[in-house]
């Protein structure tokens, strides 16, 4: 296991090949400079123009964020319920916009929700701002130099998670008003409704041409649980600043995530304590996240799904039922198997067999799993700091097996630049078959997609619309970048 670069890291892989920026202080946020540390080379690297625009979002950030002048104007705006400053037809050159992001649900799908905020923020020219009554603030560290991402305290608009699409600001109702531009220009606010129960005028949002309609807004307030950045790559708004930005499609949450997620020293010691006992000197690791959407209880179809799924694509040894076992040799290979999930019933299985009975191969199998909570308790600090570590810990693997449909599988290969091997969801209790299948691509697949072709202006098979968006493997009708 010599290939984790520990003294050879370069300044340039430390800043992750021009992702990060240097200066933060080192200390208070460990992650942020020592992650390639840990990591193989980057999967992927950043453009010389995402570089450009990370600096300049950043420079936004510290211009707009919270305790600058430009905030408080703005924020008093909001409060005081008059309509936006930007009557005229156009935002004051240099104006601040803002967005600001509810995130709910779990911890993979608040991730994934910050990440595609974050690229809209970026394709829009507006502070990214997170609603803090999750324990984000807790886990990760603060992403932009000099300027809070936290939504303050005091922000005017109170119970940002009880907002639906129901309420006169909404993007659904705005929409469909005869003057949709002046309309905007009423309001004190656009919320835009992305959840599960979003209708088809709530998804226009995606067709939106920032800068015709939303852009007069100077606060926009956004509900979204998931990735919904293959839809930005079907607005014909943004192909062409897209292309730029992401030459390769396929790697896009992998670079937002590695320029936006750094675990704080809390868990950066869960992630790195547990790398170094159980993962690090084994010569290879493979991850297995075990996802269950049908309750907690263990299920052996799920465990039949797993062995199967491992042993047809060769990602686990078999092992021999008679005696004697192939000798052990010295020199044989270590396969360190990190799993995670609720249970701790397939973990318990699997390290069973791998004890009672010798590989065929040879190589000594060792089964960890960090912790086995039972109950998803999203919200509260501990909870989420494990599973934080977890997804970190997975995208540390050297090959993964994950759940379909679950964002928190997503999180831990798209984190580690893997392409997983995804298992399907079973149905009627039953083990499918195949039980997995290799993914396109690394990227997360987006559950609640659009239907509608901005272009034509018409329903559409939007999985066929350009070659690097297509159906998820997982969910026949989700939209992945490929
Ligand atoms: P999803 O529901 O699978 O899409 O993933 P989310 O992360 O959004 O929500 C599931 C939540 O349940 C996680 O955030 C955790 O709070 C908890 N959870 C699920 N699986 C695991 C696991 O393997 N380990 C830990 N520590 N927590 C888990």
């Amino acid at each position: 296991a010599s290939f984790w670069p520990l003294a050879s890291t370069s300044t340039k892989e430390k800043l992750l090949g021009g992702l990060l920026v240097p200066g933060f202080n080192e200390r208070s946020c460990l992650s942020r400079y020592h992650s390639a540390f840990y990591r193989k080379n980057m999967a992927r690297s950043p453009s010389p123009h995402l570089i450009k625009r990370l600096r300049e979002h950043e420079a936004l950030q510290h211009r707009c964020g919270p305790g600058t002048e430009a905030y408080r104007a703005a924020a008093a705006r909001l409060s005081s319920g008059h309509p936006n400053a930007t009557d005229g037809d156009d935002a004051a050159p240099g104006a601040c916009k803002y967005l600001v992001l509810v995130p709910y649900r779990g911890l993979g799908n608040n991730i994934l929700a910050m990440a595609s905020a974050f690229l809209y923020a970026v394709l829009t020219d507006r502070a990214l701002l997170l609603d803090r009554t999750t324990s984000l603030g807790d886990i990760f560290c603060e992403p932009f130099p000099g300027a809070s991402w936290l939504l303050p305290q005091h922000f005017p608009i109170r119970n940002l998670q009880n907002l639906t699409g129901e309420v006169p600001e909404s993007y659904r109702h705005l929409v469909q008003s005869d003057d949709a531009a002046a309309s905007v220009s009423r309001r004190r606010y656009v919320f835009v409704d992305l959840d599960h129960s979003c209708t088809y005028h709530d998804k226009l949002f995606f067709c939106d041409d920032e800068r015709r309609f939303l852009h007069r807004a100077p606060w926009l307030l956004m509900r979204t649980d998931g990735y919904f950045v293959p839809a930005l790559f079907l607005n014909p708004a943004y192909q062409e600043e897209l292309d730029r930005l992401f030459p390769r499609k396929d790697a896009v949450f992998y670079l937002l995530a590695h320029y936006l997620f750094h675990p704080t020293n809390k868990v950066w010691g869960l992630i790195t304590r547990f790398h170094d006992s159980y993962l690090k000197n084994s010569d290879e690791r493979l991850g297995i996240q075990i996802r269950v959407f049908d309750g907690d209880t263990p299920f052996q179809h799920i465990l039949d799904q797993i062995l199967a799924c491992t042993s047809q694509e060769h990602l686990l040894p078999d092992v021999v039922t008679q005696e004697p076992p192939h000798p052990s040799t010295t020199g044989a290979q270590s396969k360190a198997v990190l799993m995670t999930g609720l249970s701790s019933w397939y973990y318990e299985n699997i390290r069973w067999k791998y004890w009672q009975s010798a590989t065929a191969t040879g190589e000594a199998v060792s089964v960890y799993q960090p912790s086995h909570e039972e109950h998803q308790l999203s919200g509260y600090t501990t909870h989420d700091m494990k599973a934080l570590a977890e997804m970190y810990l997975l995208g540390m693997t050297d090959k993964i097996v994950t759940s379909g449909w679950s964002t928190f599988g997503y999180v831990g290969h798209g984190l580690g630049g893997l392409t997983p091997w995804i298992m399907f969801r079973p149905e009627n209790h039953t083990t499918p078959n195949p039980p997995c299948q290799r993914a396109k691509s690394m990227e997360p697949c987006m559950h609640g997609p659009p239907f509608y072709d901005c272009r034509t202006k018409h329903g559409a098979d939007t999985g066929k619309l350009v070659p690097h968006v297509q159906h998820c493997e997982d969910m026949s009708w989700g939209l992945k970048l490929v």
